[in-house]
């Protein structure tokens, strides 16, 4: 256990309240909060899963998925365990709404040893949400850029400003959960306010941190034309140059929704472009729909194969081979 840095006293006797979360969880001793994870013992907040890990591997950078940073390269790719937000259609619900019965003890320290033993460049933390192991990551991506080793988060950006802030100037790169642009559909399904997720995409963005976004089309819940005509005029507020994953849904956890139309994908994608210049089409194999084309002139610049990347058309100095535009993607 470890205690954890974001809580505070909460006017009765040893009770606290977390503020690491907008959930903001007031827990009594002997329990914990609603992402199981953060546990009062006898007055003083401890995070649980601090150096617990259920998932180590490397994987392709694209299977974050980011695809304009490090295209290519294989990543250290970590999980912990628990989560802050109640989706029943979670992916990874094995992980995030149930406290393994195994895990593998890392500490910081030894994060970066394996990471350097497999010739990773970097540590990814995802599968489950990594704001829960906030001290974890906070320590792991300090430590790791002293050794030249740059931390990622893939993550929901459901976490109040100032620890989103103390993340964003550690790690080099996000994708961050937009989950749609349906006020009701985040504060019924998931259990959080969109607002929440736009001002982490912006502190995160005011910090310099490489941002994609990746929005999950679930039908029926967030696959209105409409609404994503609004999510990419706000994204492209932000820049045109933020990409953003358009990704099929597939039924997990307690959801029986069926699984997202081609067509339906395709659709949002195109409209989705009348904003932004780099729009991806995940989770399923569609041609030419998660490949990147320069927005200027239409050459094709990276070729993607299922994980696989090419770079097939920018050149040494990063711009596109055909019409010499700058093309935001970071080797
Ligand atoms: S991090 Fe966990 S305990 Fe803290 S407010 Fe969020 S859900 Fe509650």
């Amino acid at each position: 256990m470890k205690p954890a840095v974001y809580f505070d006293e909460y006017g009765e006797e040893k009770v606290l309240q977390c503020l690491l979360c907008p959930l903001h969880c007031i827990i009594k001793p002997d329990q914990v909060g609603f992402c199981g994870v953060r546990k009062n013992v006898d007055g003083m907040l401890y995070s649980l899963n601090y150096g617990q890990l259920t998932s180590i591997a490397i994987d392709p950078i694209e299977k974050k998925p980011l695809y304009h940073l490090f295209p290519g390269e294989k990543i250290l790719s970590v999980g912990s365990w628990g989560c802050n937000l109640r989706c029943n259609f979670c992916q990874n619900w094995e992980i995030s709404k149930q406290r393994p019965k195994t895990v593998m003890r890392v500490m910081p320290q030894q994060l970066i040893q394996i990471a350097l033993e497999r010739e990773s460049r970097g540590i990814a933390f995802t599968y489950n949400e990594p704001i829960v192991s906030f001290e974890f990551i906070l320590d792991t991506s300090r430590a790791a850029a002293k050794e030249g080793i740059y931390s990622i988060l893939v993550t929901n950006g459901v976490i109040d400003e100032e620890p989103m802030d103390l993340l964003s100037q550690s790690v080099r790169g996000m994708n961050i959960d937009l989950k749609g642009w349906n006020d009701e559909f985040y504060v019924k399904d998931i259990g959080t306010e969109k607002r929440v997720v736009l001002r982490s995409i912006e502190t995160a963005r005011k910090a310099g941190t490489h941002i994609e976004l990746t929005t999950l089309i679930i039908p029926g819940k967030n696959d209105s034309p409409e609404e994503m005509r609004e999510e990419a005029k706000w994204i492209s507020g932000l820049s045109k140059d933020i990409p953003l994953h358009i990704n099929r849904y597939f039924p997990n956890y307690k959801s029986t929704i069926p699984p997202t139309s081609p067509d339906s994908l395709i659709q949002l994608a195109e409209v989705a472009k009348e904003y932004l210049r780099y729009v991806y089409v995940g989770n399923i194999d569609l041609p030419g729909l998660s490949d990147t084309t320069c927005p200027y002139c239409g050459n094709l610049l990276v070729e993607r194969r299922g994980m696989r990347s090419s770079v097939v058309g920018i050149d040494e100095k990063g711009r596109c081979n055909n019409c010499q535009k700058e093309i935001p993607i970071v080797f």
